[in-house]
């Protein structure tokens, strides 16, 4: 039977992560993270019968604790709890559905341990890819995309000769404000940012695939995942969602994985790889779907994408910063404390203050992570 962990077990990829292992019922769940929704890992926890479950702080965990007394379940709390989820024992491979720079250092520490890593969590290759990559090659661990577009790219090249690959063609919905101007955006509330056309996801994602932030992540971590460079990744918009990405080979052959936009796919495809296994759902109807249609990214008005691509050509901690920033300015807009279009204004003058570290190791990332919330902080 395969054992896993899971750090976010309560999130939006966490709880589909757990309806997959129980439609298949043949993963043994070992550990659970999450932050502050004691109720919902109560019952993951009755469900699921894992020996080791962490909570975000003490508080949480006490309450956790009271609520499971009946159960064989041990309750940690905070990153102590977090690094001991990451690499409890028995589990095989590490879901890593918790958002934010959080998770770094668990990933990192479950990699050590010689943990598989299903990874969700595109923090941690942003920020943190020039030590993940290596690390993975001498723990000899493998590193299986969750996230729909790059398992979608690494499903293309199942067999293939990566060396041929020309480019990497990222496929982006163009989030609810496809086609609008920077007048427009100007105007835009929480409620009309939470609103996703094709997928439904956690809300800080969900903002950022509506700045196409959230794309320009996924560039670097799509360079990252598969060597190659910043320049040889295409976004694409593709308003459908049903390519989830494609890959162009050195001889000018495409290939496109297609689908139904349901996360469970790539999320089982990661547990299962390389079987493939039934999954129920919705499937693609060629005869309904009457069109599939692509359209160039505006830069202009999406200025995040544009700040991602100079973060990741540049490298070393000017990721990091990107992702702080945006991380930092998606709250305070969620707070209602900024206007939308402040969202990029914020990533950007983070940029421009910072002066980049190459290859910052784990101390200088989360530094820089820090420095960043400071200056933000101080100037808004
Ligand atoms: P959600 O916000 O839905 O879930 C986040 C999870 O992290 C929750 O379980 C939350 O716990 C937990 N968490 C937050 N803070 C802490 C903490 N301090 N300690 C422990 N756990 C914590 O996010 P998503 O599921 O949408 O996204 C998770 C990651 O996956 C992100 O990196 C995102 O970019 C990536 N991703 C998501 C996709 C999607 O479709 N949703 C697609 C591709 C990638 P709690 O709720 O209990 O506080």
């Amino acid at each position: 039977m395969r054992k896993i962990a899971i750090l976010g077990s309560t999130g939006s990829i966490g709880t589909q992560t757990l309806e997959v292992v129980e439609q298949n019922g043949d993963i043994q769940v070992t550990a659970l993270a999450a932050g502050g929704n004691v109720e919902r890992m109560e019952q993951q926890i009755r469900k699921f019968r894992p020996a080791l479950a962490c909570m975000g702080d003490e508080k949480k965990a006490r309450e956790l604790k009271g609520r499971t007394a009946d159960l064989d379940v041990r309750i940690t709390a905070g990153m102590e709890g977090l690094l001991e989820v990451a690499t409890e024992p028995e589990a095989e491979l590490l879901v890593t559905a918790i958002v934010g720079m959080i998770g770094i250092r668990p990933t990192i520490a479950a990699m050590e341990a010689g943990k598989d890593i299903a990874l969700a969590n595109k923090e941690t290759l942003v920020t943190a890819g020039h030590i993940i990559m290596p690390l993975a090659k001498e723990k000899n661990v493998r590193i299986l995309p969750v996230d729909s577009e790059h398992s979608a790219i690494f499903q293309c090249l199942n067999g293939e000769d990566k060396r041929a690959v020309h480019k990497l063609l990222l496929t982006a919905s163009g989030g609810p404000f496809r086609g609008w101007t920077k007048e427009q955006l100007n105007k835009v509330q929480v409620e009309d940012a939470l609103k996703h056309p094709n997928w439904t996801m956690g809300r800080k994602i969900t903002i950022d695939s509506s700045t196409m932030v959230n794309k320009g992540l996924e560039v670097m971590e799509a360079k990252w995942l598969f060597g190659v460079s910043m320049d040889q990744v295409q976004v694409v918009i593709q308003p459908q969602s049903v390519i989830h990405s494609m890959v162009e080979f050195e001889d000018g052959a495409v290939m496109a994985q297609l689908g139904a936009p349901d996360m469970k796919l790539p999320i089982q495809y990661a547990l299962y790889y390389p079987e493939r296994r039934f999954l129920p759902g919705e499937r693609l109807d060629f005869t309904k779907l009457k069109s599939i249609s692509f359209e160039v990214p505006d830069r202009e008005v999406f200025g995040g994408l544009k700040l991602a691509y100079k973060a990741g050509r540049r490298g070393g901690s000017l990721p990091t910063v990107f992702n702080a920033a945006n991380e930092y300015a998606v709250a305070k807009f969620l707070e209602r404390e900024i206007s939308y279009p402040a969202i990029v204004e914020m990533i950007e003058s983070a940029m421009e203050h910072h002066k980049t570290v190459e290859q910052p190791d784990v101390a200088q990332i989360l530094d820089a992570e820090r420095e960043t919330y400071e200056f933000l902080e101080s100037r808004w």
